[in-house]
C-alpha cells in the first residue's frame, strides 16, 4: 500500500482555460515531484517497466528523483525514450506503466488513483533535462561519427523518434514531410493546450543540431518515389507515414455541409490556425450545437477544441460527446475525460448515430439516433453496443465532429505496389525488424497498425533503428559509405 496520498497535479481552471489554448496540466513543481517520487515502493519486481511499451526503467528513473538526481533520471529515462516532455504529456499511462503499477487492484481496467503518477514524474524529469542536462547529451552524441544517409518519410512521432536514434548514431538523416510544418499528429493532431508548440518544437530544433535535415511539402509516392531516393544514394528509408485517412459513418446525410472528420477539424485549427481567422487563411464553421462522435482521445481533443472555440466566439459552449457504449469503454485517457467535464462538455452514452439531415441549402441541422445497450465482450474484449429497436430519436446539431478512427495513410502504397499491406490497408512488417516487404525499407507507427499510441509508435522506431543500423553495417564498411557522402543535398 502507498504510505501517503497521491499528490495532485496543478491545473489552470476549467473557466479560465476554456478561452484559450493555454495548457491545462500545468505539472509538478520540484516539491511536489519529490513528494510523489518518495510514494514509489520501489519495488522488487517492477511491474510498471513492463507497462510501457518502451520498457523505461521506471524504478530507476524515480529512486534517482528522491536522491534529487534529476540529470540521472532525465538520462535513464532518455535511454529508452527520446521524448520525455512529450510522453509525461501525452501517454495514456493510466492504460500502461500506471496501469501496471501494483498500487492499481489486479484486474482493473485502468490505473487506480494510489498508482504513482509516472507520467507526472517522467515530464518533470524531461522538462528538467531538456532545459539543463541536453548539452550534456548533445555533447557526446556528436562525438560518435558516422557516413550513413537514410531518409525518414513523415515527421511524426515515429519518424522523429527513428530520427533522432540515428542521429545520436551518427547516420546522416533526412526528413521528408508533406505538410508544411514537421511533427505530424503530435502537430495537427495534439492540441496546444496538451502539448504546447514550444516543446514540440525544442525537441525538433534538438533534432536539426544533431545535423537531421527536414524536407517540407514533399511527399513521397507523388513528388519522388522511393526507387528515386535509393538511386539519391539513400542507403535505408524508414516509413512513419502514420494513419491519415479519417473514417467516415456509413449513414444517410453523411456528407453534409459542416460535418467534419475529427482529422480534418483538428487539423485545421491546430496546424492551420484556423481560430485565427481572416488572420489565417483557414476558416472554420462553429455553431451554437455541437456534436461529437465518438471515445477517444481524438473525440476529446475534438470536443474540447470545439468548447474553446464556441467559448472565443461568443457562444454558450454546447458540445455533447455521443458515445456507442458506456463511460468504463472510453478508450480517451481518463485525464481527458474529466477535463471535458470540467469544460462544461456533456455526454450521451450508449448512443449509435444512424443518420443526418440538413436544410435546403445542404446544412446539416439534426442528427438522428438509436439508443443502445452492452452486449457481450467483441474481440477487442469490450462489450458490444447493441443497438436498441424503435429507439430512435433526434437530436439538433449545427456541427458534427466525427471522431470514430483512422485509417492508414495509402498514398505511398498506392504508389509502391511491392509495398504488402493487410486488409486494413497497414504495411505488413518483420515485427522483429519492421523491414517491410521491401528491403532496406523500414516502418513503424501507425502506417503499421498497432493501438495507435504515440509511445508506441516511438517502440517501433527504435526497433526499426536497431536493424536499421545492422542492415547498413552489413552492407557497407564506414570507409566506404564515406566515399558515398559527397553526393549528399
Ligand atoms: S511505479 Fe509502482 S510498480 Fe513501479 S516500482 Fe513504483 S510502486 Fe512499484
Amino acid at each position: 500500500m502507498a504510505k501517503k496520498e497521491p499528490v495532485k497535479v496543478q491545473e489552470c481552471p476549467a473557466q479560465e482555460r476554456i478561452a484559450s489554448f493555454c495548457e491545462v496540466v500545468l505539472g509538478y513543481n520540484e516539491e511536489e515531484a519529490l513528494k510523489e517520487a518518495a510514494r514509489c515502493l520501489q519495488c522488487k519486481n517492477p511491474a510498471c517497466i513492463q507497462g510501457c511499451p518502451v520498457n523505461i526503467d521506471i524504478k530507476t528513473f524515480i529512486n534517482k528523483l528522491t536522491k534529487k538526481d534529476y540529470a540521472g533520471a532525465y538520462l535513464t529515462i532518455k535511454e529508452k525514450n527520446n521524448f520525455p516532455s512529450i510522453c509525461g504529456r501525452v501517454c495514456p499511462a493510466e492504460y500502461q506503466c500506471r496501469k501496471a503499477c501494483v498500487l492499481t487492484p489486479k484486474n482493473s481496467p485502468f490505473a487506480s488513483e494510489a498508482a504513482i503518477n509516472i507520467h507526472f514524474l517522467e515530464r518533470f524529469a524531461g522538462d528538467f533535462g531538456k532545459d539543463k542536462v541536453l548539452s550534456l547529451s548533445e555533447k557526446k552524441d556528436r562525438e560518435k561519427s558516422s557516413a550513413f544517409r537514410v531518409a525518414v518519410v513523415g515527421s511524426g512521432p515515429a519518424g522523429l523518434c527513428c530520427a533522432g536514434e540515428l542521429a545520436r548514431q551518427g547516420v546522416h538523416v533526412t526528413i521528408f514531410e508533406g505538410l508544411h510544418n514537421s511533427g505530424g499528429v503530435l502537430r495537427y493532431g495534439i492540441p496546444p493546450f496538451r502539448l504546447p508548440r514550444n516543446i514540440l518544437d525544442f525537441e525538433i530544433d534538438y533534432l536539426k543540431k544533431l545535423g537531421v535535415k527536414i524536407i517540407l511539402n514533399f511527399i513521397i509516392g507523388k513528388t519522388k518515389t522511393l526507387d528515386e531516393l535509393f538511386k539519391e544514394g539513400f542507403a535505408a528509408i524508414f516509413l512513419g507515414l502514420g494513419a491519415g485517412t479519417p473514417s467516415f459513418l456509413g449513414v444517410p446525410g453523411k456528407n453534409l455541409c459542416n460535418i467534419y472528420s475529427a482529422n480534418e477539424f483538428l487539423t485545421r485549427v491546430n496546424l492551420m490556425n484556423a481560430f485565427q481567422f481572416p488572420k489565417s487563411h483557414t476558416p472554420i464553421n462553429i455553431g451554437k450545437k455541437i456534436i461529437v462522435i465518438g471515445g477517444g482521445n481524438t473525440a476529446m481533443d475534438a470536443a474540447r477544441v470545439a468548447t474553446r472555440l464556441q467559448k472565443m466566439n461568443g457562444f454558450d459552449v454546447d458540445t455533447t460527446v455521443f458515445y456507442r457504449r458506456t463511460e468504463t469503454e472510453m478508450p480517451a485517457r481518463r485525464l481527458e475525460i474529466q477535463h471535458a467535464k470540467e469544460e462544461g462538455i456533456k455526454f450521451e452514452f450508449l448512443m449509435q448515430p444512424v443518420a443526418f439531415k440538413g436544410d435546403d441549402n445542404g446544412y446539416v441541422h439534426t442528427m438522428t439516433c438509436l439508443r443502445c445497450q452492452l452486449g457481450s465482450p467483441d474481440a477487442s474484449g469490450r462489450r458490444k453496443s447493441i443497438p436498441i429497436e424503435h429507439s430512435a430519436f433526434d437530436t439538433p446539431c449545427d456541427i458534427a465532429i466525427i471522431a470514430v478512427g483512422l485509417e492508414a495513410n495509402t498514398l505511398l502504397t498506392q504508389a509502391v505496389p511491392e509495398l504488402k499491406t493487410n486488409k486494413f490497408k497497414n504495411l505488413v512488417v518483420n515485427l522483429k525488424t519492421m523491414q517491410t516487404s521491401i528491403k532496406g525499407v523500414y516502418a513503424g507507427g501507425d502506417i503499421v497498425g498497432g493501438e495507435g499510441t504515440i509511445i508506441e509508435a516511438m517502440g517501433m522506431a527504435k526497433k526499426a533503428t536497431q536493424a536499421i543500423i545492422k542492415y547498413l553495417e552489413s552492407r557497407h564498411s564506414k570507409k566506404n559509405l564515406k566515399q558515398q557522402i559527397p553526393n549528399s543535398k
